[in-house]
């Protein structure tokens, strides 16, 4: 199964720990949008936010890998 996601070990380990889980789908069912800073104009995201160390690693594997896709969004 693929994921859009840059957080692969997360994703296995979140379907091994909540295989057997039951859902209440529609409790999940949140229209988020995808962020658009020209929009937003970093209204609440603009102190900061918090990561986890893994979540620290990837992004700024990210960002040294991709940095020049990422100043073009
Ligand atoms: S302020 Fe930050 S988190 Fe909020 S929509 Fe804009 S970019 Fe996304």
């Amino acid at each position: 199964m693929s994921t859009k996601t840059a957080f692969h070990k997360y994703v296995i380990e979140l379907r091994q720990l909540l295989q057997n889980a039951r859902w209440d789908e529609e409790s999940l069912d949140r229209p988020l949008k995808t962020c658009r800073l020209g929009e937003c104009a970093g209204t609440c995201c603009h102190d900061g936010v918090y990561l986890n160390p893994v979540e620290a690693e990837v992004l700024l594997e990210l960002s040294t890998d991709r940095g020049a896709e990422l100043e073009e969004l």
